[in-house]
């Protein structure tokens, strides 16, 4: 084992698992120094979708080192901020009019739960408690953390978490159970309901239906509800759809993009909001001003990249290569699906999940790292989430390299 002064996420440097050191990357690939090579099977944690290195963001970026690195952004604007906040006004519905920028996932649900009080403590209804649905997962900051599942990622830190309304989650079959508990939830007036629109991602990969995203929409717009829909995940046509929210045709109050909004190559977060939730800023007062930033809040090296990302989905046809590769998914997740050791095989957009049936089940039952291992020593980068197995990989993965994900999650299945 190397001794390495770093401190990796979600990683248990007690049990002295290999960490491979990676040299380049390109397309749906990872490399080492000396050659080896691995599929990138979940795109580098979700963030990736054209591909690693993609020959027009990484120019974008190299031509914006040219000109300005950094800027505060605190009464100061730059080129590459204003036209990216006005492309992505324009490329979703009217009520999104405003764009703030931030640097993560965690730091742009922050950002829109702030948002969401603010407006409430401005138009002087003071509102505070937030529903959430079981199972979500909005970041690992303190806040996301409150409004996400509690369990062993979070545990020391329960006592510092806020208290939150949960609405269960939408299973086949038993949807109104979940939209009867929200409307019930919404009599209260909370602020907001925070949502992962269609999957609950980092929670285990639960699909439901844009009919009960629809319909939880109309239920909160009833009461006077805002809506904050975390496409962090799901935005970027990873679900089949550019967006989730469009596969139900909503609109929410609030919208958090971050992991594909670069195409996956630099950080950059956005949380877009309604008109009426600026307006309620929106004084001569200061006392009503947003008070949030980070330090590198709409970074321009980021932006330019963003902006890069933005062109390619308007030059190229990226949502007919996600629905190519969610077809090639499904050919082969359909030799999978009666394998006596799966359940739930299922798919949404480029999206693959299965559960392995473990008899003691559990996050921490150990299988986990040893199908990671396995994926290790067969070129493959996966990174089951407790017994679920699932593939994300970037649009432009080949066939064969279908073939070897495929052909390694088969033969993890013996182990
Ligand atoms: C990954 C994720 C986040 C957190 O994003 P970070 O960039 O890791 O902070 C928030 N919400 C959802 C739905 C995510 O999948």
């Amino acid at each position: 084992m190397t001794r390495s002064p770093v401190w990796h996420p979600f990683t248990q440097h007690g049990l002295g698992e290999p960490v491979p050191l990676i040299d380049r990357a390109e397309g749906a690939a990872i490399y080492s120094a000396d050659g080896q090579r691995w599929i990138d099977a979940i795109s580098s944690w979700w963030v990736v979708t054209h591909g690693h290195c993609h020959p027009r963001i990484m120019a974008a970026i190299r031509a914006q080192t040219e000109k300005l690195d950094q800027l505060i952004f605190a009464g100061w604007t730059h080129e590459p901020a204003e036209k990216l906040a006005a492309a992505l006004v324009a490329m979703t519905p009217a009520p999104l009019s405003h764009a703030f920028f931030s640097d993560s996932g965690s730091t742009s649900v922050e950002v829109a739960l702030k948002m969401a009080l603010g407006y409430w403590a401005h138009i002087g209804e003071p509102r505070e408690r937030i529903l959430v649905m079981e199972h979500s997962y909005h970041g690992d900051t303190i806040g996301a953390m409150s409004v996400g599942a509690r369990g062993v990622f979070n545990k020391p830190y329960e006592p510092l978490l806020f208290d939150v309304g949960t609405i269960p989650y939408p299973a086949a079959g038993r949807e109104q159970e979940t939209l009867d508990a929200l409307e019930a939830a919404c009599r209260e007036k909370p602020a907001a309901f925070i949502v992962e629109p269609l999957i609950l991602g980092a929670g285990g990969m639960f699909f439901y239906t844009p009919a009960v995203l629809a319909e939880m929409r109309r239920i909160c717009a009833a009461h006077g509800v805002l809506f904050i829909a975390d496409e962090v995940m799901t935005g970027w046509g990873r679900t089949g759809t550019r967006f989730a929210c469009d596969q139900a045709d909503i609109v929410p109050d609030i919208m958090c993009l971050s992991k594909g909004l670069t195409g996956g190559a630099i950080p950059l977060a956005v949380t877009l909001a309604s008109e009426a939730i600026f307006d309620a800023h929106y004084s001569t007062d200061r006392a009503r001003t947003f008070y949030h930033s980070s330090s590198y809040t709409a970074n321009p090296i980021a932006c330019a990249a963003a902006n890069a990302n933005l062109e390619i989905w308007r030059d190229e046809p990226v949502l007919d290569r996600v629905v190519a590769l969610g077809a090639a998914q499904q050919a082969r997740l359909d030799t999978l699906a009666d394998h006596p050791r799966l359940r739930n095989v299922r798919r949404m957009g480029t999206i693959a999940a299965m559960d392995v049936h473990v008899p003691d089940g559990g996050y921490l039952s150990g299988l986990a790292p040893r199908l990671m291992a396995y994926y290790r020593e067969h070129g493959v980068l996966l990174r089951p989430l407790g017994n679920t197995i699932y593939v994300m990989p970037p649009y432009c993965t080949d066939d064969a390299d279908l073939d070897r994900i495929y052909g390694a999650i088969r033969g993890s299945l013996d182990i």
